[in-house]
């Protein structure tokens, strides 16, 4: 018997466009190089362009402010190598973020997390107006949605400070882009970091937007592709493809609403089923896709491969690191005790998502939870 699948994962990677895999499927077909000045190098050149113009307009940023990447991953590791000397990021960052501080030798200087998954950007200024140590060049990271809670960080407010005493500024914003309106200039931030597959786009692209001014040296050197910013043949279909992906996303923000109440009413319903049930962030501003479950005394991992089991895609944690078992180092970080962190499961939807999908996990969310209790 093959089960009918039921896919609750969106914040690990969306389900990929109609538009997105038109778009991917007529570039895949262009030969020129966009480097090259003949009529093959410019058609591709123009399918490049007119993607810069779709994913900046869903930021709000200017087409030469977009420098495309191999995905978040390689924005943020670029945006890390900058030659800091300090940095000021909390331990919910991804481990994009995390991972390049640690190997560049910055000095870290920890954001906390509060119980409620907000950073505790007040210490930045604590920090900043106290201490008589100088912090040379210093960064401020701040992610604009964290990937497992949905909980929104304060961006602009902890970039109006930042701006105001010299440091700098880069937000992880892979998780918000199509789901909130991101007005990029008006952030006041200095690089942002964004992901095709998130939004419905292919996999292995994505963007550093650098504000227009901002002269970072590049992560990747080679030939001059992308205004000497990131060099390597333009991956011209995968381009084409989260441009028109950038493009449908900007009309799912105002389902926001509808998305929201889905996730609400599989929230209160969940609550009913499983009253010791823990939602994590739920008293913060969150994205309205996103909800993190913490059943505690059972592991995330078994809860991950029962609902599996019963035709349900989840994440234990964040899926970048599966195959790590253990607790959530970003539920960790929020104080909650290691049962919770060790429990926790993230459901996530999108645009396909209907109540049927919400019908379907909280069945056998139920029946999981009433084979356990019986079992204990
Ligand atoms: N940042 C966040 C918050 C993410 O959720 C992810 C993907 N899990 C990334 C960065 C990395 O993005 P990519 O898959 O494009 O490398």
């Amino acid at each position: 018997m093959t089960v009918s699948r039921t896919y609750l994962d969106y914040n690990a990677s969306a389900p990929l466009r109609p538009e997105a895999r038109a778009a991917v499927l007529a570039a895949l077909d262009l030969t020129g190089n966009a480097s090259s000045v003949h009529a093959e190098g410019r058609r591709a050149r123009a399918v490049i362009e007119a993607a810069r113009e779709q994913v900046a307009a869903l930021v709000k940023a200017r087409p030469s402010e977009v420098v495309f990447t191999s995905g978040a991953t390689e924005a943020n590791n670029w945006a890390l190598s900058a030659g800091w000397s300090a940095v000021f990021a909390s331990p919910m960052e991804h481990d994009s973020v995390l991972a390049p501080l640690r190997r560049s030798g910055a000095r870290h200087i920890v954001i906390p997390a509060m119980p409620d998954g907000i950073a505790a950007v007040e210490s930045i200024a604590e920090r900043v107006l106290l201490d008589a140590e100088p912090l040379g060049r210093a960064l401020v990271v701040l992610q604009m949605a964290n990937n497992e809670t949905g909980v929104l960080q304060r961006v602009a407010d902890t970039a109006a400070f930042a701006r105001e005493h010299g440091l700098a500024m880069h937000c992880d914003a892979v998780q918000a882009i199509g789901r909130v309106d991101i007005d990029f200039p008006a952030l006041g931030i200095d690089t942002m970091a964004l992901s095709s597959h998130k939004i419905g786009g292919p996999k292995g692209i994505g963007a550093l937007v650098v504000r227009d001014g901002l002269d970072i040296a590049p992560l990747i050197v080679g030939g001059g592709q992308e205004r000497r910013r990131r060099a390597g043949t333009e991956a011209v279909a995968a381009i084409a493809g989260f441009g028109a992906a950038a493009q449908a996303a900007g009309r799912d923000i105002p389902e926001a609403g509808r998305i929201g109440s889905l996730r609400d009413a599989l929230e209160e319903q969940l609550l009913r089923l499983t009253p010791d049930a823990v939602i994590l962030g739920r008293s913060a501003d969150r994205l309205a896709n996103t909800s993190c479950i913490a059943l505690p005394g059972r592991l995330a991992e078994t809860l991950v491969i029962a609902l599996d089991l019963a035709g349900i895609a989840v994440s234990a944690g964040a899926a970048c690191a599966s195959g790590k078992v253990g607790a959530s180092p970003v539920i960790e970080a929020m104080g909650l005790g290691s049962d919770v962190a060790r429990s926790a499961i993230r459901v996530s939807i999108g645009a396909d998502t209907g109540e049927t999908d919400i019908a379907a996990f909280l069945a056998a969310w139920g029946r999981i939870a009433a084979a356990a209790a019986q079992a204990a």
